[in-house]
């Protein structure tokens, strides 16, 4: 909690919305604002010491966040967001598109990881599959039938932003690979709360946003296998990838780069790199399990709310809803008492429609939260259903 500016400014705070972004510590901004007043420059293209030192930082983020993921700095682009990346792919994977092609996702996709495919579908009438999620166990549901000679694309989210589900990916993605479909995963959830490794998971690429990892907006990991990367096109053409330009024709630079066009958000990667080295330092994972098995237990002690299942392995992340209250009812009255958590579909609409739910209310923890905290909630939320729940 010292170590959050934001949070020392509003000690009354209790900041339970981490999945949707996390608070920054000090370190961090202080990493993103030392660049701008010391090494501040455009990268490559500067000849002079400046440029040189901002090349640097970036190439030096980027190998520290490829290491992260057990990837090579080859293997990795930085780029603005998961939203970003997710569209790229959508627009730019090396496919022939057939009409009558599959894509298949999941019913827990975040909209971020739906929309650009379906976009994709309309545009050459591709048929979008999705493997249901479990009502009862939170996991992913039967894919084996879904998975037919017409899979051209598996791109699916690690773990759950409403539910936490940790989604056990492997068997899938060896499947989808064994059928020569591109596997792609949306991190975006699980990289602050798992370890990623790419090799592992068989995945041709994986994206994650850092501001979910205590970072800043404005950077994302893009891992794309070697194999990907020397097929697809870029996603977005301009300066610093080109070998030669014509009047007509322009001969692009081969490797990572080539996803890199125009001028970097170096700073943001350099904050970046400080955050995942803060984060490894924090050993979060037991404390944050733990302050999720608290809030579950008592939660599930609570008969006028229902929490959604969340696997066998799941993130910080939980969510409930109740027969009694409108989520955003609940969320209000949290939020009178300094409470921030999430109520809606939180973007991932499928999901909550394949189960008929309208809307949840969400909470997320992060580094910053407590026993203590949690024990508030549950003092407040039973000071609302005592005001206006029992009759
Ligand atoms: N996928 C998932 C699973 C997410 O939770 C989010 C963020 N809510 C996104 C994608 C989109 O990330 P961003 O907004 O950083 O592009």
């Amino acid at each position: 909690m010292n170590q959050f500016a934001l949070l020392r400014q509003h000690p009354e705070l209790i900041y339970f919305d981490s999945a949707a972004t996390c608070q920054v510590p000090d370190v961090v901004l202080q990493a993103y604002t030392d660049y701008y007043q010391q090494h501040h420059a455009n990268v490559h293209r500067a000849s002079h010491q400046l440029g040189r030192a901002a090349t640097t930082a970036l190439e030096t983020t980027r190998a520290k966040l490829a290491e992260f993921i057990g990837a090579s700095a080859e293997q990795v682009a930085l780029v603005a967001s998961t939203t970003a990346a997710l569209n790229g792919l959508a627009e730019q994977l090396p496919v022939q598109w057939q009409a009558g092609d599959e894509i298949l996702l999941s019913s827990a996709e975040h909209h971020a990881n739906i929309l650009p495919w379906q976009r994709l579908a309309k545009q050459y009438e591709l048929t979008l599959r999705y493997i249901p999620i479990d009502r009862e166990t939170g996991e992913l549901g039967e894919w084996r039938e879904l998975l037919t000679p017409r899979t051209r694309v598996v791109s699916v989210t690690a773990a759950s932003n409403i539910t936490g589900t940790v989604f056990h990916l492997q068997p899938l993605l060896q499947a989808a690979k064994a059928k020569g479909a591109w596997t792609l995963v949306d991190a975006a959830q699980a990289a602050a709360h798992v370890p990623i490794d790419v090799h592992q998971l068989e995945c041709d690429a994986l994206v994650f946003s850092m501001h979910k990892l205590y970072s800043v907006n404005g950077c994302a990991v893009l891992y794309i296998r070697d194999a990907l990367r020397d097929a697809m096109a870029p996603f977005w053409v301009g300066g610093g990838i080109v070998q030669r330009v014509s009047a007509t024709e322009a001969e692009l630079i081969d490797g990572i780069h080539k996803f890199e066009a125009g001028s970097p958000n170096t700073a943001a990667a350099v904050a970046a790199a400080t955050a995942v080295d803060w984060l490894q330092q924090q050993h979060l994972q037991q404390q944050l399990a733990s302050l999720r098995h608290q809030l579950v237990e008592e939660l599930q002690q609570r008969a006028w709310l229902t929490v959604l299942p969340s696997g066998a392995q799941a993130t910080p992340t939980i969510s409930f809803y109740s027969d009694a209250f409108q989520a955003f009812d609940i969320a209000a009255w949290l939020d009178q008492h300094h409470i921030a958590v999430r109520a809606g579909h939180h973007c991932a609409q499928l999901l909550l429609q394949q189960w008929q739910l309208p809307a949840v209310v969400r909470i997320s923890l992060g580094a910053y939260n407590t026993a203590d905290q949690i024990n508030r909630f549950l003092e407040t939320l039973d000071a609302g259903w005592a005001l206006f729940g029992s009759d």
